[in-house]
């Protein structure tokens, strides 16, 4: 493969495995080591300059995929490619240097920036870690440009996050990803924590940065119209697993996975008028501690027959560039004509 035709991040069969907390009730129940299977399997590449979208419930895995991706948590099985680059080969001071190139901007924008450091040394951090500022003096000035750039103030540069307010304190922690002029940011649900007034404000912010800096996005969200918005592509995960992936317009006006179509008609703007129908899924999402058998959604799909409690879908591309992961998906069959 040349160069020019690689996708800026290839994802390969990555999975992440925590070890889990034993309540009292795990005590009583076994004594085997407790794996939290909160990614399995995953692969996916992203385009220079696209956005992938990511969604799925809480606890699905999103955040985890993430992190994993960025080495932020170790993986424990898989490979990550960046550009030529095998990520999940660095050694720490490689992994440190390709930090410049990739970032991540975190959900909560309060608990994501120090209290006791300043504007100018939380997003001048970088800037020195990366060894792209020699003198403060230096550093100050690039920290200045980056926050006139994110639409904060110049001279707000030696107040505290408390001084800001939630969407201001994001526009901080966006100017921290991007003052090393990374290639590639996971966006962690980086307007769920924020107020709906601000939500747009932000997101219109992310997508004028991409233009102006190149950049290309995995943007997480539990939210189909801000996935829908944005996205180029879209990947739907279900317990650690993607169950749907493909260009945005194709998987969220033809959803072929049942996931996928139950959360589709749970949003009521997407629906066509007059035919407004709501899939409850029913129970919660089943623990990653025990998984269930076969398809991990068969316990809460409407469609599920025998064979999908016993045996996992495999990915299958059913348009160009539109790939499912479920047993009766080339049937036609929705969940919207079984309610
Ligand atoms: P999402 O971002 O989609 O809400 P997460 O990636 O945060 O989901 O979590 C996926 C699963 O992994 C959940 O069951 C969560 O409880 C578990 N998990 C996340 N982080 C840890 C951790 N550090 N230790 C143990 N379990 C974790
Ligand atoms: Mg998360």
């Amino acid at each position: 493969m040349t160069h020019d035709t690689a996708p800026l991040l290839r994802v390969e069969n990555l999975s992440k495995n925590y070890l889990g907390r034993r309540t009292l009730g795990d005590r009583i129940a076994g004594t085997e080591p407790l794996t939290v299977r909160a990614v399995n399997n995953v692969s996916l590449e992203i385009e220079r300059g696209e956005i992938l979208g990511l969604i799925g419930e809480s606890g699905c895995g999103k955040s985890t995929l993430g992190r994993a991706i960025l080495r932020l948590h170790e993986p424990s099985a898989g490979k990550v490619w960046f550009g030529g680059t095998d990520v999940t080969a660095l050694g720490a001071e490689e992994l440190k240097a390709l930090r410049r190139r990739m970032q991540i901007i975190f959900q909560d924008p309060y608990a994501s920036l120090n209290p006791r450091r300043t504007v100018a040394e939380i997003v001048g951090l970088p800037l020195f870690l990366h060894g792209l500022a020699k003198t403060k003096a230096e550093a100050r000035d690039i920290v200045a440009q980056i926050l006139e750039k994110v639409g904060l103030k110049a001279n707000q540069i030696d107040r505290y996050p408390h001084q800001f307010s939630g969407g201001q304190r994001q526009r901080i922690g966006i100017a921290r990803a991007l003052v090393s002029h990374p290639e590639f940011i996971v966006c962690d649900e980086p307007v769920s924590a924020l107020d709906v007034s601000i939500q747009a404000q932000i997101i219109q912010l992310l997508m004028d940065l991409k233009r102006d800096m190149g950049l290309t996005y995995l943007f997480i969200s539990h939210d189909i119209s801000v996935i829908g918005y944005l996205s180029n592509r879209v990947a739907v995960m279900y317990l650690g697993e993607i169950v749907e992936m493909g260009p945005v317009d194709s998987v969220l006006s033809r959803p072929r996975h049942p996931y996928t179509q139950s959360l589709m008609s749970a949003v009521p703007e997407v629906d066509e008028p007059g035919r407004h129908q709501r899939v409850r899924l029913t129970g919660d999402l089943p623990s990653p501690l025990n998984p269930p058998s076969g398809c991990k959604f068969h316990t809460r799909c409407p469609l599920a027959i025998d064979r999908c409690k016993s045996e996992a879908p495999k990915t299958e591309m059913l348009e160009p560039g539109h790939q499912v992961a479920c047993h009766r998906a080339h049937e036609g069959v929705t969940v919207l004509e079984q309610a």
